[in-house]
């Protein structure tokens, strides 16, 4: 769609926001200068019938005590004042954001209206009463042909009510604004340089797990019956959106029991406990909800019982991650923490015909391959786990996203950094040759990841909300038309295989 330059055009209204911007633009970008009021806006997008992306650049007055001259509005979408159903959604908007505030720039998203003129004081405050931040008088003029196409809206705040624009006390926040111009500019045009035709590989299983979603209803339920506040013992999955949304309803978050009041509702996470902290909790009568996921319980079983049959345990896991605390914690002076191969190599065992290995259950067999060959090596007599105790979950992911990157120029995962398995995928596909990026939502995405990415692969870890896709998938559909891509799907036994998704 685009790539050259040439392909695109950015709008700029009056002669003084064409400068400013064109000082923060390369040589060569397509800047129009249209002219002031909607038929000269109507004028020059008749002249781009068959531009492939649409952007439009310059000042606006604020709608909201939120804004200050300066800050930077980003459309999520452009009204018309006069036809306000017939407005154009911007889905590209966090993106652009994103890229803005990379800049140092401050940044709103958010409708961006339009109206036939400069509107008076109780034209804004009625525009205000609608959720639009900035009023212009010719965005959705010189956007108003171009459904199908890539569109950008910026603009940056000029004036406040219940000043006017044209009022002479505004020069110095017109001054203001203008200064802001140069530095977004360039925003644009990586914007514009994402713009293209692609396909989108879809990773199928992503996102929550049966053992994430379990986790998540036991707090809403909890929630539900005693009301708030309702402590979970650390973050219930790692995901700062599941956390946030639950923490909105009034879950408390703590790092240990002793930030319990006595008798309050207690939830253990989806990564359970050591068995120290349940018998703390018992002592202490709390009324305790276990969402601990049934896959760490049956880790957690596992581990007491080659234990408690004389064995030297050694767990293949990170230290400090919740779920190798709990499993450690079931028979301490028994089991020991393996990270690497290196580490394979160091330990020491009591009785070297008597080792069994334990494996975190977000890391997938391969991923763990040299420290077994390493152990086995050492301890030929090695015991490990059936297949019934790994994470059928993570593996899957992890088998449909390798799968995935083998088709994509690069590969957005979403999810928290804290996310194990969703920092597992990155690696996955890195290790394939596939450019990865970890991100918490669309907001993260940098457009320069985008730019030449025909095939771009997409998944999320298993405690990230599928509406995080969603809205990945959006944006990206917003930076031109989806090709129709493949689904890529690992069922519960391993097999992978593609199927067309629709195209968007
Ligand atoms: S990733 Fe696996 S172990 Fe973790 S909560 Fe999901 S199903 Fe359970």
């Amino acid at each position: 769609m685009t790539g050259p330059s040439d392909e695109w055009v950015l709008f700029a209204v009056l002669r003084a926001e064409a400068r400013a911007l064109g000082r923060g633009l390369p040589p060569g970008t397509p800047l129009h200068r249209t002219g002031t009021g909607t038929a000269r806006a109507a004028d020059a997008a008749s002249r781009h019938r068959s531009t492939s992306a649409l952007a439009v650049a310059g000042i606006a007055g604020g709608l909201s005590a939120a804004l200050r001259p300066g800050d930077l509005v980003v459309a999520s979408e452009v009204r018309r004042d006069n036809a306000p159903w017939d407005t154009l959604p911007c889905p590209t908007a966090p993106m652009i954001a994103a890229s803005l505030r990379r800049r140092g720039l401050t940044v709103h998203i958010g409708p961006v209206v339009t109206a036939a003129r400069l509107p008076d004081a109780a034209t804004r405050l009625r525009l205000a009463c609608t959720g639009a931040l900035a009023v212009d008088t010719e965005s959705a003029a010189l956007l108003a042909d171009a459904r199908g196409r890539p569109v950008a809206c910026v603009r940056v705040i000029a004036d406040l009510p219940p000043r006017p624009r044209l009022h002479p006390f505004a020069l110095g926040r017109l001054a203001t604004a203008l200064r802001a111009l140069p530095p977004a500019a360039p925003a644009l045009v990586e914007w514009a340089a994402a713009t293209t035709v692609r396909q989108v590989q879809l990773a199928e299983p992503r996102s929550f797990c049966a053992g994430v979603e379990r986790a998540i209803a036991m707090v809403q339920r909890a929630l539900d019956q005693h009301g708030p506040p309702v402590y979970v013992r650390r973050r219930i999955v790692h995901n700062a959106h599941v956390v946030a949304a639950l923490g909105r309803r009034g879950a408390v978050f703590v790092d240990d029991l002793d930030e319990i009041p006595d008798g309050a509702p207690t939830v253990f996470s989806a990564h359970g406990v050591p068995p120290a902290v349940r018998a703390t909790a018992a002592r202490r009568g709390l009324p305790v909800i276990d969402a601990t996921c049934p896959l760490v319980t049956k880790a957690h079983s596992a581990a007491r019982r080659v234990a408690g049959r004389g064995d030297t345990v050694l767990l293949i896991g990170h230290a400090g991650h919740e779920e190798t605390e709990g499993t450690l914690g079931e028979a301490p002076e028994r089991i020991t923490l393996v990270q690497s191969a290196q580490d394979a190599e160091r330990v020491e065992v009591a009785d070297p015909a008597r080792v069994s290995y334990l494996v975190q259950t977000t890391l997938a067999m391969d991923e763990v391959s040299d420290v077994l060959e390493v152990l086995r090596r050492r301890f030929p007599g090695l015991t490990g786990p059936s297949t019934d105790d790994t994470c059928y979950a993570a593996t899957n992911r992890q088998a449909a996203l390798r799968a995935v990157a083998a088709r994509s120029d690069v590969v957005l995962v979403l999810g928290s950094g804290r996310s194990a398995n969703s920092r597992r995928l990155v690696e996955i596909a890195l290790r394939g040759g596939t450019p990865a990026y970890l991100v918490e939502d669309v907001d993260a995405v940098d457009l320069r990841w985008l730019a030449g990415a025909r095939a771009v692969g997409v998944t999320a870890g298993s405690a990230a909300p599928p509406r995080l896709v969603d809205e990945t998938m959006a944006a990206l559909a917003g930076l031109g038309p989806l090709a129709p891509g493949n689904r890529i799907t690992t069922d519960d036994a391993g097999v992978t295989r593609g199927t067309e998704t629709r195209a968007r």
